[in-house]
């Protein structure tokens, strides 16, 4: 259960940064990259399971998928992976190096203040 895993994780997080500013999370915004297969649905049944009764109960989690990026080993550009052409937008040239996929981060936790 790699999502349930990633929910405790997150939600440690969250209720650590809660308790310390003494308000009430509201939403939590997740990113994570495009090769990492989240189900952003069992993320929330997930998570909703470990947070009912705590200061996390009925928050919001926004996850955000970053694209893949490549690094065109022609002229160095550093671009987006468009699964419909791998071009290198700026020389057009087809070899590339994929760079690793983002790893699922918190990147902010909206507050609310009692
Ligand atoms: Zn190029």
């Amino acid at each position: 259960m790699h999502e349930t895993m990633i929910a405790e994780s997150i939600f440690k997080q969250i209720s650590e940064e809660a308790i310390k500013q003494n308000a009430k999370p509201v939403t939590a915004k997740i990113s994570c990259g495009k090769l990492n297969a989240i189900n952003e649905d069992v993320l929330g049944f997930a998570f909703n399971a470990i947070a009912k009764g705590t200061i996390c109960e009925n928050m919001k989690l926004i996850v955000e998928h970053k694209p893949l990026q490549a690094i065109c080993k022609e002229c160095n550009n550093n671009y987006v992976i468009d699964f419909l052409s791998i071009k290198c937008p700026n020389c057009q040239g087809e070899s590339m190096e994929l760079l690793p996929d983002s790893p699922l981060i918190l990147e902010e936790v909206e507050l609310e203040m009692e």
